[in-house]
């Protein structure tokens, strides 16, 4: 089995093929398809998975390419570190593509972040709080989301973000995929997903 055998464009099987993955891991082989179908997902995977590439090349895919100044997707993670990894994998993985990403977290001033969003951005990696910050000024236009990830979720739970993801989930068009990763599977994320995600299949490894 090679990532031949997903629906992906050549793009995304080159930047695949250079970044030495031949064989796609247990989460990927799951996940892929299901996400190119358009179906929510609750994945149950650990780091060091694959998962991240798991989420990215699907939506790679269907972002597919750089259009107008709205982001499409919408990938939350807990950590600063998280988000830069991740943007990191976009950079990686969507190489032959022309999509642009950004990584939006606290800690520094919001002047080059906001610069970049308004040069447009077809992907966003952020942490919920500077998100939420971003679009309450009115940097974010988000009607044009139609994929959203939250990564790391039990993490998110943990560190308090329940409200920022709540009113990110409010502001964000309803018609749209979800997939939600966590490491776990407790009475929190369990709750998380039932209210957040529809009909969701869950990939375990
Ligand atoms: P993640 O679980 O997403 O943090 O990924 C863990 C590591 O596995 C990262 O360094 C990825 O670059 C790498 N990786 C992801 N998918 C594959 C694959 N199919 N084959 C080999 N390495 C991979």
């Amino acid at each position: 089995t090679s990532f031949e055998q997903f629906e992906l464009n050549r793009q995304l099987l080159n930047a695949v093929a250079e970044l030495g993955y031949t064989e796609p891991t247990p989460i990927q082989q799951k996940t892929i398809p299901l996400s190119l179908g358009n179906h929510d997902v609750l994945g149950i995977a650990q780091t060091g998975t694959g998962k991240t590439a798991a989420y990215l090349l699907p939506i790679l895919m269907k972002v597919k390419y750089a259009q107008g100044n709205n982001p499409r997707a919408l990938i939350l993670a807990p950590t600063r570190e998280l988000v830069m990894q991740i943007n990191q994998a976009v950079m990686e993985l969507g190489k032959y593509t022309d999509l642009r990403h950004l990584a939006l977290f606290g800690g520094l001033g919001p002047k080059t972040q906001i610069e970049t969003l308004r040069k447009g951005v077809d992907i966003i990696v952020a942490t919920p709080g500077r998100f939420m910050d971003l679009y309450r000024s009115g940097e974010i236009v988000t009607k044009e989301i139609r994929t959203m990830v939250l990564d790391e979720a039990d993490k998110m739970m943990d560190m308090g973000f329940m409200p920022q993801i709540r009113s990110i989930l409010e502001i964000i068009p309803t018609k749209r995929q979800n997939l939600l990763f966590s490491a776990t599977f407790g009475g929190r994320v369990e709750r998380l997903s039932g209210e957040f995600l529809e009909a969701p299949i869950k990939v375990e490894v």
